[in-house]
């Protein structure tokens, strides 16, 4: 699509390699975009940019441009527990499922400063590496999430952890991590309510897990999520007791039983997903459910059927699962991950050596989790008329040498770290490296005083 060049811009990048990553994969090798508010207005040549008046020009020669990166299943009350249960772990086995174990207690010993700090460190962490976007899985106290999220810069969705339910997980679920029904229902239709008006920060609905959701409320979040037209995140298909759980309760297998209680729908979002049958994948299909890969933990679960349910359309992205899940929260590495996961599976199989591209995976990290938050009408590709999250990525190492196909770089190069400047919304939020909206040094004040407090609870309740 060609648009007339505007008299002026907001912004105006120019002299970039601009991979667009639309539907008919442009690159231009002299490129530049124009922005004006929140809004991408212009893509073209550089040589045609010389016409547009802007208020600001950002020389991104020797860079390449990309569509932000989105973190489709992140955990933001998991930030701060990174390297934590490796150090137990080197101390005596770890308790397994870690979620049950782990991963609730630690969210359980927060306090709302904990979960704002927590925020500050990880939306501060992803503009870092190139993600623009997250979809916050459920944790507690979200409002703080949102606060965070406002304040680094960045877009995204918060959701409240919601826990009905205990008797079927074998562990204790602290008291402030399990909620009646009612609270759970009101607590995810007031935070909905609380964030409708927002805009690059909302909230949606969240249900934990199948196991510990009473069907009652899963009916319920499912009938509000409608009525408030939100997505509900969740957990599903992650491990075989959640599939023993259905079958022996209900006779059916996780999604079907959803499917039989009249809760699939594209408002659900379903991260992991990696143990679906034929019949469940079809129910993916059928529903437009989204769903989220996070490959470095999701081939410990079994084989993650990625490729045919992107290329049946089902709306599916890629996701960290919080620090806890590979330790970096960068996509460019989960997609490199999964490139090499899915040829294991495939070629292991079916000697089928080249199953997936790592452009298609890029395309997997933008578009696709564009797609599985419901915002591809609004990001994911670069193109006039989306909202101007971009990244700029130093490409001028020898890492990166010899420049023969931009494309080829970014998808199988480029990582986080190479990203030098970030735009959400048409802002500026991280400039060569430092982040704008975010104080530094006093996080890591922060961190010095709330860490012992936070850790010495965290390890007397797991004693
Ligand atoms: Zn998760």
């Amino acid at each position: 699509m060609t648009t007339a060049t505007p008299e002026r811009a907001d912004i105006l990048i120019r002299r970039a390699y601009v991979v667009t990553l639309d539907a008919e994969n442009r690159v231009f090798t002299d490129g530049a975009i124009a922005i004006s508010g929140n809004r991408i207005t212009w893509i073209g040549s550089s040589t045609d940019a010389a016409k547009i008046a802007a208020s600001e020009t950002i020389d991104a020669y020797g860079q390449i441009v990309l569509p932000g990166l989105i973190d489709a299943h992140f955990h933001t009350g998991q930030q701060l527990l990174r390297g934590k249960l490796q150090a137990i772990g080197r101390k005596r086995p770890l308790k397994l499922p870690v979620w049950k174990n782990y991963l609730i207690p630690w969210e359980s010993c927060l306090e709302p400063e904990d979960v704002h700090l927590s925020g500050l460190v990880a939306y501060s962490n992803m503009l870092q590496v190139g993600t623009t976007c997250f979809a916050e899985a459920g944790g507690p106290h979200p409002d703080e999430m949102g606060r965070a999220a406002l304040e680094v810069g960045i877009r995204g969705f918060i959701s409240q952890s919601t826990v009905d339910q205990s008797e079927n997980i074998g562990a204790t679920v602290p008291p402030n991590m399990l909620f009646t029904h009612d609270e759970a229902l009101e607590k995810n239709v007031s935070l909905v309510n609380r964030w409708k008006d927002g805009d690059r920060v909302k909230a949606w609905m969240s249900l934990r897990q199948v196991i510990v959701c009473s069907p009652a409320l899963i009916r319920d979040i499912a009938a509000e999520a409608k009525a408030a037209d939100v997505k509900i995140h969740t957990h599903l298909c992650e491990g075989s007791y959640e599939i023993d759980y259905t079958a022996e309760k209900f006779g059916l297998r996780p999604t079907e039983w959803l499917d039989s209680i009249g809760v699939l729908s594209h408002r659900l979002h379903c991260a992991h997903s990696v143990l679906l049958s034929d019949r469940e994948v079809d129910l993916y299909q059928k529903h437009r459910i989204s769903a989220c890969h996070c490959a470095f933990g999701n081939y410990s679960i079994g084989h993650h059927r990625l490729i045919e349910m992107w290329r049946r359309g089902i709306d599916i992205g890629l996701g960290t699962d919080g620090p806890g899940g590979g330790g970096t929260l960068d996509i460019f590495q989960v997609a490199r991950v999964t490139r090499v996961a899915q040829q294991a599976i495939h070629s292991s199989t079916l000697h089928w050596r080249d199953p997936i591209s790592s452009e298609e995976l890029l395309r997997i990290a933008t578009q696709g989790g564009a797609r599985a938050l419901g915002i591809f009408d609004q990001v994911g590709t670069l193109e006039v008329g989306k909202k101007a999250d971009i990244l700029l990525c130093n490409v001028d190492s020898m890492d990166h040498k010899p420049m023969q196909d931009p494309l080829f770089v970014a998808a199988s190069v480029v990582v986080g770290r190479d990203v030098d400047t970030v735009l959400v919304d048409g802002q500026v939020v991280m400039r060569k490296r430092e982040l704008l909206g975010v104080d530094v040094e006093r996080i890591e004040a922060r961190l010095k005083e709330r860490m012992p407090v936070i850790s010495e609870r965290f390890e007397r309740l797991i004693a």
